[in-house]
């Protein structure tokens, strides 16, 4: 089952996750709204769906409530993206981190709760584990927070919660965990470990390991979490609602085995990478040592069923990125 013929608000939909989900629910003939103050976004995500008469951009900041209020008018659901992303980030800047993630998010319940839209999924993270060394990491048991961000991805779910049973608002917060694929950007300081390696290994760069390679990840491909957000919508369980879900593959990688795969494949298209050198570098402050999701109340509650290992998303993305990034 899809959905189809709704009005999806899609915030952050100019970023890599949010336009993805634009693509996916504008191809089920569905009308999608997207707000974006292109922050981190880009032009060149949403470019595709301008002539689209079932697209529409609003080009705003969620930290204004007004932008918030026009944006979900007569909107059946929102698929909260937007936020300032980057553990980095949010350490070298809090406070623009706070406003956006927890102002801005504050800003789309009340719009969203005020307008009546039926249900309110948002992006929360898998930071929100903190310092917690159990694995593999099951919703209800979570740490301290190790970063600004961190915190306020935690904050957005207790918003979350609060918004459900003081206003009756439907809410499902979806734990990312290290989202990879196409539209993410490989570019700036706060890249993402993927599509960073990708690009340097095209540029023949000897990209760097932060410490010795042995941290491990839950790489999650974004067709799966694009499956999640539609499964999220298309729930009718009472129990599965208000709740937060791990929204990952469900397996664990190191560091070393991911930029190993990635120089595998991108050698199909370019021998010369093999001969690149991989460096190591510090560990980085605020970075948890192992994230490894537990899926099994998604596949219960949700009947979420991810069809993408590592190893089959990287070979699409890396497919995606040769012709997109080697011009
Ligand atoms: P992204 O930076 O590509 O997308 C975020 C989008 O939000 C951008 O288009 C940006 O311009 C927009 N935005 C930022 N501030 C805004 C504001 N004030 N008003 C309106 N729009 C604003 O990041 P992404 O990887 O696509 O992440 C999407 C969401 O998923 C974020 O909430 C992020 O915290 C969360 N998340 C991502 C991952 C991951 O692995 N990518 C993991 C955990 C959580």
């Amino acid at each position: 089952m899809n959905i189809t013929h709704k009005k999806i608000l899609i915030t952050g939909g100019a970023g890599f996750i949010g336009s993805n989900l634009c693509e996916y629910f504008l191809s089920h003939e569905n009308k999608v709204i997207c707000l974006d103050n292109f922050a981190t976004g880009h032009h060149h995500n949403i470019k595709p769906f301008l002539t689209n008469p079932n697209f529409k951009l609003i080009e705003g900041d969620i930290r204004n409530l007004e932008t918030c209020r026009n944006a979900v008018e007569g909107v059946d659901f929102v698929l909260h993206q937007a936020a300032l992303g980057s553990v980095p980030r949010s350490l070298i800047d809090p406070l623009t981190t706070n406003e956006v993630n927890v102002s801005g998010f504050l800003n789309m319940l009340i719009a969203s709760s005020d307008a009546q839209v039926k249900r309110f999924i948002y992006a929360a993270s898998s930071s929100t584990y903190g310092d917690s060394v159990e694995l593999p990491k099951v919703e209800d048991f979570i740490g301290k927070p190790l970063s600004p961000y961190a915190i306020t991805k935690y904050v957005n779910e207790l918003y979350a919660s609060i918004f459900n049973s003081a206003y009756g608002l439907e809410t499902i917060g979806l734990r990312y965990f290290n989202v990879f694929g196409k539209n993410q950007d490989p570019n700036g300081a706060y890249a993402a470990v993927i599509p960073k390696f990708v690009m340097q290994f095209i540029n023949h760069e000897s990209p760097v390991i932060n410490g010795d390679g042995m941290f491990s990840r839950d790489f999650t491909y974004i067709n799966n979490v694009v499956q999640m957000n539609e499964k999220a919508l298309l729930t009718t369980n009472p129990e599965a609602i208000n709740t937060i879900y791990n929204t990952a593959f469900g397996d664990r990688t190191t560091l070393l085995d991911l930029i190993n795969y990635i120089k595998e494949f991108l050698t199909k298209f370019d021998p010369a990478i093999a001969n690149v050198e991989v460096l190591h570098g510090p560990n980085r402050a605020g970075d948890i040592s192992h994230s490894w999701a537990s899926i099994d109340k998604a596949k219960k509650l949700l009947e979420y069923n991810p069809k993408y290992s590592l190893q089959e998303g990287l070979s699409e993305a890396i497919s995606w990125y040769w012709e997109n990034l080697k011009k």
